[in-house]
């Protein structure tokens, strides 16, 4: 198999439309993908067809609607590699997903615990430990990130010890595009007797997860990065320790029995699925998942690549841009400070040529720090995008400069 990026983009209808008078050159996907119509399709569709609250009906349409809300959690199944649909538990995203494990598994924790974080971590991945800090005198640290954006790995290994309980570390980061060493970082969190939950919300779009293979704990992402919609995204979780987990919301669907003195919960995953889900964005996240699947994704990825490589090529070394993260098999994510220009200026002339980049601190503020920087730039690359947009982006950054220099 291989990939054709022109063909794929002919998938997106929005991506045909002008923004300013110019074609619309997307290049912000880190924050959120655009969706292909196999997405918008089976949601529509669903919404014409077969629509009903799922799980607690008899009839048709419940039967229908519950059978493609399940089938949706095989996709996302087979996507992370997962043994079985019930280590899959629907979440609203990444956010929530990490949300849950800090506050399920947060309850077995004492002060003094450690929980091994990241500075190259979205607030995502740093707020929801931070409430076990407030709350429980739990100890957070922060494993170093090299300068050409690498996770320094020996750092990372001096801060594991007896009392560390949890390692969470991003898989791919969203700012420098890094991806992280991560069947090592697993190896030595449980060597020291520690699970590990990984942030593969940017990971999983670009590269091929195995939870299975990496022997992670907890797997995270978010639907609306994949193609799919908003809303939706979902945690993994090893069977025995989701089913090792108190509730993290009460409500309808996560029950056994409720009387009036006691309850019982549900089995995962619908232990973690208080109240009706959101079924349409399930099965929207199900037609993204098996439209990503049927592409060679090797090829993707290899193209997302010649999609960075192009602009560093084009750009040739120009000393008015400074990248942050260059690590060696980085992914197509393009961070960078212009000289004499602040981030926002930066992103708001590029709008002007039809050029969609984000700007600010990407909810990554300790890696800011860092950097010694109060924002950047950020050009994401998805599969959509092509080469010629790579040169025009380049082009339009040495026009945006002029305005500056
Ligand atoms: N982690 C990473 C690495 C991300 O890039 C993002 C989204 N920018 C998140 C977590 C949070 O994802 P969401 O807002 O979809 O929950």
């Amino acid at each position: 198999m291989s990939f054709d990026p022109h063909a794929a983009r002919r998938e997106f209808p929005i991506l045909g439309r002008q923004v300013h008078g110019k074609p619309l050159i997307y290049l912000d996907s880190a924050a959120s993908a655009q969706k292909p119509r196999a997405v918008i399709e089976a949601m529509s569709g669903a919404m014409e067809h077969a629509y009903a609250n799922v799980h607690r009906g008899i009839h048709t349409l419940a039967n229908e609607t519950t059978e493609a809300y399940e089938r949706a959690r095989e996709s996302v199944r087979r996507l992370l590699g997962a043994g079985s649909v019930n280590e899959i538990v629907f979440t609203k995203g990444t956010t929530e997903a990490i949300n849950l494990v800090a506050s399920s598994f947060g309850q077995s924790l004492k002060a003094g615990d450690e929980i091994v974080l990241s500075q190259m971590e979205h607030h995502a991945n740093i707020v929801p430990w931070h409430f076990l800090r407030e709350r429980l005198g739990v100890v957070l640290r922060f494993a170093p990130v090299t300068d050409d954006g690498r996770l320094d790995l020996e750092g990372y290994r001096a801060l594991l010890g007896p009392r560390t309980r949890m390692v969470a570390i991003s898989h791919m980061s969203n700012v420098l595009g890094t991806i992280n060493p991560v069947a090592e970082i697993i190896a030595d969190a449980h060597a020291a007797g520690a699970l590990v939950l990984l942030d593969g919300a940017q990971a999983v779009v670009h590269s091929r997860v195995d939870v299975r293979a990496l022997d992670v704990d907890f797997y995270a992402f978010s639907g609306h990065k994949l193609y799919g919609p908003t809303g939706i995204g979902a945690l993994y979780g090893k069977a025995e320790l989701l089913a090792s987990l108190p509730p993290y919301q009460g409500g309808g669907e996560m029950i056994g029995i409720v009387s009036e003195e006691q309850i019982t919960y549900a089995d995962p995953p619908h232990r973690f699925e208080a109240g009706t889900p959101p079924i349409l964005e399930a099965v929207g996240l199900g037609a993204a998942v098996d439209w990503l699947m049927a592409l060679d994704r090797d090829a993707v990825a290899a193209h997302e690549h010649a999609l960075y490589d192009r602009v560093k090529e084009r750009l040739n070394g120009a000393n008015w841009i400074t990248e942050i993260g260059t690590a060696p098999g980085k992914g197509a994510i393009f961070s960078f400070a212009m000289e004499g220009a602040h981030a926002h200026d930066v992103a708001q002339i590029l709008d002007r040529y039809g050029i969609a980049v984000r700007a600010g601190t990407h909810c990554a503020e300790p890696l800011m720090r860092r950097f010694g920087m109060t924002s950047s730039a950020r050009a994401s690359f998805a599969l959509y995008n092509t080469l010629e947009e790579a040169d025009a982006f380049a082009e339009a950054l040495t026009k945006t400069r002029t305005f500056f220099a």
